[in-house]
């Protein structure tokens, strides 16, 4: 294990963390609390484990590299969710991490044929849960699949992915979007979800959407998955743009 964090930086990180999820708790609809995710990138090791201390097991990394480093460096009951863009190339390394829990940015039937290969190929004993990222904004450089894609690559993951679990769909979201209540992305992403539902039955998808800025308002819109980062960790500098 790399370097213990100091004894400012925990109650600095517990204390966000403590109110971070008071607010996930206070939004609770149906007895259903959100899984929140902790969004890592660019930190160092030592303020993952102030949060694992401090309670916190669901962490969320942008970069195969970076996580592939830090990964070993903190406990191994973490469940890692790689939230960056997937590059086929990538695949293999991601599945080779023995605590990965979740895909969250499936953005193509091929690129789920990839994932579900190499995590069969690297003999997980269970499946990997995936969500398929969403460009519900529809600007040109966005990663994700199209809407009116949603369906195709949802059912061809459940058809033909043995070795993922369809867990549900995941935006990111346009900075206009984010201005707006309610968020047009946030509410085409439960559309989509009710859609699929509709069409293919199956078990509830999640929906994984909001960040720091609007976590809270995304729970509200049903959320059952958000990822916060600078609200944990604090600011990134000086790379902060989201891949
Ligand atoms: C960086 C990132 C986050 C966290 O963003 P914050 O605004 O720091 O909470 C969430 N989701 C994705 C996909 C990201 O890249």
């Amino acid at each position: 294990m790399e370097e213990s964090p100091s004894a400012e930086r925990k109650v600095e990180i517990s204390e966000n963390l403590e109110e971070i999820r008071d607010a996930v708790l206070a939004s609770r609809s149906l007895n259903v609390v959100a899984r929140l995710v902790a969004v890592s990138k660019y930190k160092p090791a030592s303020d993952i484990v102030a949060a694992y201390e401090a309670g916190q097991r669901h962490f969320g990394e942008n970069y195969v590299q970076e996580l592939s480093e830090k990964a070993p460096l903190v406990p191994p009951d973490i469940k890692w969710h790689f939230i960056g863009r997937l590059q086929s190339n990538k695949c293999k390394a991601l599945a080779a991490i023995p605590n990965l829990w979740a895909v969250e940015t499936i953005d193509s039937g091929a690129k789920a044929l990839k994932m579900n290969d190499a995590w069969g190929s690297a003999g997980h004993a269970s499946p990997l849960n995936v969500f398929i990222q969403v460009n519900t904004s529809e600007e040109e450089n966005k990663g994700g699949v199209e809407q009116h894609e949603v369906l195709k690559v949802a059912r061809s993951v459940r058809e033909s992915c043995a070795s993922l679990n369809l867990l549900g769909l995941m935006t990111i979201g346009s900075v206009e979007g984010s201005h707006q209540q309610p968020n047009p992305d946030f509410l085409a992403l439960v559309r989509l979800r009710d859609e699929i539902k509709a069409e293919l039955g199956g078990p509830e998808l999640e929906l994984s959407m909001g960040m720091s800025d609007d976590f809270e308002h995304a729970l509200e819109l049903g959320a059952t998955n958000v990822r916060v980062g600078s609200k944990i960790f604090g600011s990134r500098l000086p790379k902060t743009a989201a891949a």
